[in-house]
């Protein structure tokens, strides 16, 4: 039998259209496609895939169950490690995990790991499958789990497991993170989606709390020595914007993307006036930098009703650091990508609105502490890229709040907190930390990976607690 060096593609809307709506870019596989792509699987015994993957799902078998029309048997296999796999198969960087290890990658397209995972978590979830309520002991020990990302959500979900009564709690009125208010719904539907895989917790035995916000509402000590949780795990991301301190930046018209994809995802301000929350779009669009977030603030202004938007990204294509999935998507949409740019200045009007973004242009010198080439300035090479909107998506660092009201836990320089990164353990009795909160902003599969870890040292703990008593 001959083998495709390609993966079968996935069914996805016809660029033009998408770019203009809020729906699913792709389709995903039908169970044909999807047999079609297992069938390419080696059945590797080393299986190098499985290493690739940071919370090591068995991708060996769970493809074999598929080969196999055993559906029911490939998500057991995946939920084994992985309660959110939905969400894993459409924005987990597969091409830098599972699939670039994927031994068929050498010879031309790995396996379609990623596809495969959404596909048997999408039939499972249309299937309707049961979670069964965790019957808990009348003594059962309590944790504190901050913020509700997937950090929060997997340390949750294995304790509850394991017998301990977990309460979520979530500053925003939605659980899920960065999953609800930064990834677009046209990247990953909010209530087919990510809120059926929370609601799975939930049916578990997960209490959520929202509107609460941890340092104001109630501090980690209170939660501690006055509510009775005996341990607590602190999730709490990486959601405080950077800006590029460049002049201008005040002006009417300049976002965070935290800002504006909050407001757009979360608020919904894609459907004002039918939600309360306006958006501001111009006709022409710059969001600065090249990762997700940019790709994501980039179209979500097309599909608000920007006539051009450009990404602005001061490093080469090569250097993106966006799934690649992403940056082909955008590419297809029609972003306009202005590679090798830095700005200098946001201009504005004498009534305070941008008005354009001033640039240089860059080159790429030898490579820096990071590994990537450093973008250098080129001389005289000013100009003005005429803007009315402009985004800025040049990272995201720690929220200071719950670091700055809890005695005892050691933060670092950039403020993340000090955690270890096998345990998540912090400098305080009964804390634990991890996800972005700890690493800075990473990927949804690692703070997951943070999450699974600290519920084993979690258990640990809380088992050694009990004994002394
Ligand atoms: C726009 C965007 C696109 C991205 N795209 C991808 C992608 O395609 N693939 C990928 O792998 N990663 C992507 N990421 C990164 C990924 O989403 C994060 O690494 C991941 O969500 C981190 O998980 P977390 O649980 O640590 O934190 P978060 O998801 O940030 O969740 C933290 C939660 O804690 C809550 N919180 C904060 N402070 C408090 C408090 N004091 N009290 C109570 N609650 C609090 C917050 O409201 C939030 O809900 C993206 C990030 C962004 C912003
Ligand atoms: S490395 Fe690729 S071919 Fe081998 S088991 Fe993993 S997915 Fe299958």
């Amino acid at each position: 039998m001959s083998l495709s060096l390609k993966k079968n593609g996935m069914p996805e809307q016809d660029p033009k259209v998408r770019a203009k709506n809020f729906e699913e870019v792709s389709f995903g596989y039908t169970e044909e496609l999807a047999k079609a792509e297992a069938e390419r699987c080696l059945q590797c015994k080393a299986a190098p895939c499985r290493k690739g993957c940071p919370v090591e799902v068995d991708i060996p078998a769970f493809i074999r169950q598929i080969k196999e029309g055993d559906m029911d048997a490939a998500i057991a296999k995946i939920k084994e490690v992985n309660s959110l796999p939905a969400v894993c198969g459409r924005v987990c960087p597969q091409e830098e995990q599972c699939e670039k290890y994927c031994v068929l990658a050498k010879k031309g397209e790995s396996v379609g790991i990623g596809r495969l995972e959404r596909y048997v978590a999408d039939a499972a979830r249309k299937k309707g499958e049961d979670t069964a309520p965790i019957e808990y002991a009348s003594d059962a020990q309590k944790v504190a789990v901050i913020g509700s990302g997937p950090a929060g959500l997997a340390v949750a979900g294995d304790l509850a497991k394991k017998g301990y009564k977990v309460t979520i709690f979530e500053a925003l009125h939605l659980p899920g993170g960065v999953l609800m208010y930064g990834i677009p719904e046209f990247r990953l539907p909010k209530d087919e989606v990510v809120q059926v895989e929370i609601n799975n917790l939930r049916k578990l035995g997960v209490e959520i709390v929202v509107n609460a916000v941890i340092g104001s509402t109630f501090t980690v000590d209170e939660l501690m020595e006055e509510e009775g949780f005996d341990a607590v795990f602190i999730g709490t991301g990486a959601g405080l914007p950077y800006f590029m301190g460049v002049p201008g930046e005040n002006l009417n018209g300049v976002y965070s993307a935290n800002e504006f994809l909050t407001r757009c995802n979360l608020m919904k301000a894609y459907r004002f006036p039918d939600y309360g929350t306006p958006i501001h779009v111009g006709k022409k669009v710059a969001v600065v930098g090249g990762g997700n977030v940019a790709m994501d603030g980039a179209r979500t202004a097309l599909r608000l009703g920007a006539e051009t938007s450009y990404i602005v990204y001061r490093r080469s294509e090569a250097e993106l650091p966006a799934r690649l999935e992403e940056v082909h998507h955008a590419k297809e949409e029609g972003i306009d990508f202005q590679f090798l740019t830095a700005p200098t200045a946001v201009i504005g009007n004498k009534d305070g609105w941008v008005t354009g973004l001033q640039c240089v242009r860059m080159e790429l010198g030898e490579p820096d502490a990071s590994g990537r080439r450093r973008p250098i300035e080129v001389p005289n090479s000013e100009f003005v890229l005429e803007v009315d909107t402009v985004i800025i998506a040049i990272g995201q660092g720690p929220n200071p709040l719950v670091q700055s009201t809890t005695k005892g836990l050691d933060v670092n320089k950039k403020g993340n907190i000090t955690a270890h990164e096998e345990t998540g353990v912090t400098s305080k009795p009964g804390v634990f930390a991890g996800g972005d909160i700890v690493t800075g902003a990473a990927t949804v599969i690692l703070a997951m990976g943070a999450g699974k870890k600290a519920a084993v040292a979690i258990d640990s703990y809380l088992q050694e607690k009990r004994a002394k008593k």
